[in-house]
C-alpha cells in the first residue's frame, strides 16, 4: 500500500464493477478520490447528455460514499491546463480508463509523458470495450473495413482471451477530499428544461443498467433478431445510454448474455460488435470524424436547405414514420435503430442534406451520442461509411412504415394528431380525401417533397460522384 493519494479520473465510466481503474486505486491506497472533469465547451453540442452525466454523478457519488471515496467535480475549459497543474503537486498517484475516442488516446500519451517526466505514478486500464483498437486487425496487420470479418475475428478473439470475472468487493477508505473549486452537478444541467422531460424514461444507474440487461435476457433476447425491426415494441435492450457512459460494461453484457445458456445471443452480441467495429473505424481512420470516409462523397451536390431541416427536425415532413422518430427522440432521448435508419435516410436521400447536418442534431439530442456510432452510423445510411448501405438504395418511407409498423401503433404514440387514422392511411394520410378526419396542411403537414420525385433527384445527384 501506497501513502500517497489515489486519483481516480472518471470519463465515461459510473460504475464500480469491471471498472479497472478505481478498483486498482482502492486497492494500492488508504484515501481515493474520483475526481470527474466538466468542460462545458464539450456539452454545447450535447446537450441531452448533461442530463444523463449530472444524474450518474449525483448516483455515482452516493455508491462511492459507501466506500468513503469523494466524487469531485471540477470545472475546467482545458484538460491539458488541468493536468498540467495538478502535476506540480507530486503528491498522487493516478488511475484512469481508456476513452477510444481518438483525440482522448493521443491525450493519453500527452500525459503519460508528462508523469514519467514528473516522476508520478500512473496507470492506464482498458475501458468499455471487449477488445483493444490494436488487438482486432487483418493478418497483414491491416485495419478491418467491413463488419462480418472484423466482427468473426474480434468475437474469437475475445471468447478465447477472457475468463468470467468475479465481482469486486470494495473496502472502505479513509474519507478525504484533494480539489479545490469544485461545482456540484446541478451546474452541469442544460439551461432548457426540455430534459425534465427524460425523468420519466429513464433511470440512469449502473444498478438500473445490470436490472435491465437482465430483463432482456429473460424476457427478449430470444426474439431479438425479429423483434428488434419493430419500433412499437420495446424488443432491443434500450442499454445504449447506459452503455455510453459506462455505467454498464460490454464485457457484463458479454457475460450475462452467455452464462444464460439461451440460443439466440449472437445476433445481439453482433450489435456490441458493430459498437466496437465503429471504434474501431474511427481510430484508424480518423478523417471520418471530420468528413466522408468515402472521399468520393466530398463532391456530392448536397443542397442546403433551412426549411426542410427544421421540417426534418421537429417531426413535420408530413411523412409520418420520419415524424414519428424525430419526435421520440426530442421527446425521450432516444430513437429506435430501425427509425434513426429511416429518418436518417430521408435527409440525406429525400431533402439531399448534407448527413452531417442530421449527426449534429442527434448529438445535440440523443443521451446514447457517441462520436463512433453516431459518425459511422451516418455514415452507413448516407452511404459514405466503410461498410455502408449504398446511396441508390433509397428508404421508401411509406413502405417501411407499412412493413414496419403495420397496425400504425408507433405512429399513433408519437404524433397525436394521427391517432384517429386508420390502418390503411396510417402511412400515407395525404390520400385521405374527407378534411372532418383530417385537415392536410392544418392538422398534419402536406409531405415537404414528393417519394418518387425525391428518389429521382438522389439518383440523379448520386450519379454526379
Ligand atoms: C444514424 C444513426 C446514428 C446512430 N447514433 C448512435 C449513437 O450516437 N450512439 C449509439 O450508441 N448508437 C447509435 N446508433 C446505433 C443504434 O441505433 C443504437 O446503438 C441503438 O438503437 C441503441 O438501442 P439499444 O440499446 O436498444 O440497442 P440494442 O439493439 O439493444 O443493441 C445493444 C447495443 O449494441 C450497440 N448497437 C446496437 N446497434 C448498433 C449499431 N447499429 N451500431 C453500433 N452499435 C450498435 C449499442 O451499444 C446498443 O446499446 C446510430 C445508428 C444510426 C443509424
Amino acid at each position: 500500500m501506497t501513502k500517497n493519494i489515489g486519483l481516480c479520473w472518471i470519463k465515461d465510466d459510473f460504475r464500480v464493477q469491471k471498472n479497472l481503474a478505481l478498483s486498482e486505486a482502492t486497492k494500492n491506497h488508504d484515501q481515493v478520490v474520483a475526481f470527474y472533469l466538466y468542460k462545458k465547451k464539450i456539452f454545447l453540442n450535447q446537450e441531452a447528455q448533461q442530463w444523463w452525466v449530472n444524474k450518474s454523478l449525483v448516483n455515482f457519488q452516493k455508491i462511492l460514499n459507501q466506500f468513503n471515496i469523494n466524487l469531485e467535480i471540477i470545472e475546467t475549459d482545458s484538460y491539458k491546463l488541468f493536468f498540467d497543474e495538478l502535476t506540480n503537486k507530486n503528491n498522487f498517484s493516478i488511475y484512469w480508463n481508456k476513452t477510444y475516442e481518438p483525440n482522448y488516446l493521443k491525450f493519453d500519451k500527452y500525459l503519460v509523458n508528462k508523469f514519467e517526466s514528473n516522476k508520478i505514478k500512473y496507470k492506464i486500464f482498458k475501458g468499455n470495450i471487449l477488445n483493444d483498437i490494436e488487438e482486432v486487425k487483418k493478418g497483414d496487420g491491416s485495419p478491418f473495413k467491413v463488419f462480418t470479418p472484423y466482427w468473426r475475428n474480434a468475437e474469437k478473439f475475445y471468447s478465447e482471451k477472457v475468463p468470467p470475472s468475479k465481482k469486486k468487493v470494495y473496502k472502505k477508505k479513509k474519507k478525504f477530499s484533494y480539489f479545490k473549486n469544485k461545482i456540484s452537478p446541478e451546474k452541469i444541467l442544460p439551461k432548457k428544461n426540455w430534459f425534465k422531460k427524460f425523468e420519466k424514461y429513464w433511470l440512469p444507474s449502473e444498478e438500473n443498467a445490470l436490472k435491465e440487461l437482465k430483463i432482456f435476457i429473460k424476457n427478449k433476447i430470444e426474439n431479438y433478431s425479429d423483434a428488434r425491426n419493430f419500433p412499437h415494441i420495446i424488443g432491443t435492450s434500450k442499454l445504449s445510454p447506459f452503455i455510453k457512459h459506462g455505467q454498464i460494461h460490454v464485457e457484463t453484457i458479454w457475460e450475462e448474455c452467455s452464462k444464460n445458456g439461451k440460443k439466440n445471443i449472437s445476433k445481439y452480441l453482433a450489435e456490441i460488435g458493430w459498437r466496437e467495429f465503429n471504434h474501431s473505424l474511427i481510430n484508424f481512420f480518423p478523417h471520418m470524424l471530420k468528413g466522408n470516409y468515402s472521399k468520393k462523397f466530398d463532391k456530392f451536390p448536397w443542397e442546403k436547405n433551412s426549411k426542410f431541416l427544421l421540417a426534418w427536425k421537429k417531426g413535420l415532413t408530413g411523412y409520418p414514420i420520419v415524424d414519428a422518430g424525430m419526435r421520440e427522440l426530442y421527446e425521450t432521448g432516444w430513437m429506435h435503430n430501425r427509425v434513426r435508419m429511416i429518418v436518417g435516410s430521408f435527409l440525406v436521400k429525400h431533402l439531399l442534406i448534407n448527413w452531417i447536418e442530421g449527426e449534429k442534431h442527434f448529438r445535440k439530442c440523443l443521451l446514447d451520442f457517441n462520436e463512433a456510432n453516431n459518425i459511422s452510423g451516418w455514415q452507413w445510411v448516407a452511404g459514405c461509411g466503410a461498410d455502408a448501405a449504398p446511396y441508390f438504395r433509397i428508404f421508401n418511407p411509406i413502405l417501411q412504415g407499412e412493413k414496419f409498423d403495420k397496425e400504425g401503433e408507433y405512429v399513433r404514440k408519437w404524433i397525436p394528431e394521427l391517432k384517429k387514422i386508420s390502418n390503411k392511411f396510417i402511412h400515407k394520410p395525404w390520400e385521405i380525401k374527407d378534411d372532418k378526419i383530417l385537415k392536410l396542411g392544418k392538422d398534419y403537414p402536406l409531405p415537404i417533397v414528393n417519394h418518387e420525385e425525391a428518389r429521382t433527384k438522389a439518383l440523379k445527384a448520386f450519379k454526379k460522384i
